[in-house]
């Protein structure tokens, strides 16, 4: 099969052109405003696109859409089989136009191509493929009561849902949402993040033609302060999954508090501790995978393991081990097939990662890779890796979500010390231990508040597998049948029987 080069990428990049309307009730439509905002590519430095900048008004019309799809039932009552091939239609679509939608993701947020292309494509169509083939085995159950009673437990969907993602995995994080929201019966409003807003505009079009019934798939380009917060506030949605940073996710608290009390659900920050004992024998893999776990996708994943917690006695060696690493990861045109790191989503993301490397040089850290800026062909937005030793748990590189390629080492003695210091945050997304030693595996892994502790890798990741956090990352799990809990509530039909 014919692999396009830079050259054809560019070409094609050049020629692009994006949806860029809301997408309510199964048609593409302007703002009810007229307005719209600039979506500009970190990759070629332009503005890719002048996007619906919807409003209060269109969250209107698209929980009205949503709703009424809702209650005619042509989703969310149809057959669970109706559904499966609608979301297996859906994953090959994904497929089929894998490379438009990588290009889109990797123009809007500047990943690069190669890893949209790899990693987000197959990564999304493989969840609708998954929640597809969930839908005819979701069973219900019969509760254990005397003889006299048959009491039926049955999950029922919530109605309109709303999902609010981020930008860092723009196709994966809607599929995210979207694959236990529909195959549970749900309407949908999808609101990605104003940096991102092409490819989830596109997947609309896509589920449309695999045979989504009008108004059960909405997507609302816009502002967090404007669509977000209408979604967070309206009365009329059931339940809000939220993708994204501690913060804003607390916003959503207060605005369920506000409005209708709907079911919240939030997977937030992390600052995820890597644990390296010196009883592990592959250092090479664990410096690569330690490598891979905070300079993937420019450091710009949630469950990145921003902390690295070596054992003194392998301190100096590991490190050696990881600048090896880091010499392939140097930023590349994030349209080049080879480059491996791309650029960091935008300017103001850019400077940000930036000052945390400069409090991280003033806190008395030792910089020892990266920290510089650089420019590749029209885009400012690239950092090289970049590696802090010295970090002490007190600094704000140590304590803060830098969500950008940033590493902080720290240093532990013994077994308890590297759990203690490993707990020590307000988040608990993620964790990894690598041990040659079973016993400490799971000693460790049990000890450790995190969603997922990963042993001997990093962010262990699979569709049939929870994904979420505890403490300030969040509650509530993406991904695997625990995902479809979210999207729906239990009833209890009692029925008496006569004796
Ligand atoms: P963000 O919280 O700024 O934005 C996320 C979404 O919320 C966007 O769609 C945005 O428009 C919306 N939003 C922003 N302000 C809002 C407001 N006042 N009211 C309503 N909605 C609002 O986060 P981001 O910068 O897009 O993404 C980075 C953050 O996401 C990081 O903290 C990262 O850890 C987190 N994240 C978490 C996970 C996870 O699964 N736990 C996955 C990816 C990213």
């Amino acid at each position: 099969m014919h692999t396009p080069d830079l050259h054809e990428w560019r070409r094609r990049a050049d020629t692009l052109e994006p949806r860029a309307q809301a997408f309510i009730d199964g048609r593409f439509t302007t703002a009810t405003s007229g307005r719209t905002f600039p979506t500009v590519s970190p990759a070629i430095g332009r503005v890719l696109a002048e996007v619906a900048r919807s409003d209060a008004d269109d969250v209107e019309r698209a929980v009205r859409a949503a709703r009424q799809s809702f209650e005619n039932g042509t989703w969310s009552r149809c057959h669970p089989r109706e559904r499966k091939k609608v979301l297996q239609r859906l994953a090959e679509l994904v497929r089929k136009h894998g490379e438009e939608l990588a290009l889109l993701d990797c123009l809007d947020m500047g990943k690069p191509i190669s890893d949209a292309l790899n990693i987000d494509v197959p990564g999304t169509a493989a969840v609708f493929d998954w929640y597809a083939e969930a839908a005819d085995k979701l069973y219900d159950q019969v509760a254990p009561t005397g003889e006299d009673a048959l009491a039926l437990v049955t999950r029922e969907p919530v109605g309109v849902v709303a999902a609010v993602i981020p930008w860092n995995f723009p196709l994966d994080m809607a599929a995210w949402k979207l694959g236990p929201a529909l195959v549970a019966g749900n309407s949908v409003i999808l609101k990605p993040a104003e940096q991102s807003p092409l490819s989830a505009l596109r997947l609309a079009e896509l589920a449309s033609e695999a045979g989504l019934p009008d108004g059960v798939l909405n997507v609302l380009p816009g502002y967090g302060e404007e669509v977000g917060r209408a979604l967070g506030l309206h009365p009329d949605v059931d339940c809000l999954s939220f993708t994204g940073s501690t913060e804003v996710g607390k916003l959503f608290l207060r605005y369920a508090a506000d409005s209708n009390m709907k079911m919240v659900w939030l997977e937030c920050g992390g600052k995820s501790p890597n644990l390296v004992f010196a009883d592990c024998t592959d250092l090479d893999a664990a410096a690569r995978r330690a490598a891979f776990g905070i300079f993937f996708n420019q450091g710009q994943v949630c469950s990145a393991s921003s902390r690295l917690l070596l054992e003194r006695s392998i301190h100096d060696r590991f490190v050696d081990k990881l600048l090896a690493e880091v010499e392939a990861l140097q930023p590349g045109h994030p349209l080049d097939p080879a480059t491996r790191t791309g650029a960091l989503v935008d300017v103001r993301q850019t400077e940000r990662v930036m000052r945390y490397i400069e409090q991280g040089q003033k806190e008395g850290a030792r910089l020892v890779c990266g920290g510089e800026r650089v420019t590749i062909d029209a885009g400012d937005c690239y950092i090289r890796p970049t590696i802090f030793t010295g970090v002490t748990p007190d600094m704000t590189i140590a304590r803060e979500e830098i969500f950008g390629p940033v590493l902080s080492i720290l240093t532990f003695d013994n077994e308890a010390e590297a759990v203690a210091l490993a707990n020590d945050s307000i988040y608990g997304l993620a964790a990894a231990v690598w041990t040659d030693d079973l016993n400490r595996a799971h000693r460790v892994s049990r000890q450790l508040r995190a969603g997922t502790v990963s042993v001997n890798t990093v962010d262990a990741l699979d569709p049939g597998v929870p994904f979420g956090g505890v403490k300030q990352s969040g509650f509530g799990r993406d991904l695997s049948m625990h995902a479809v809990d979210k999207f729906t509530q239990l009833k209890t039909t009692w029925i008496q029987l006569q004796r």
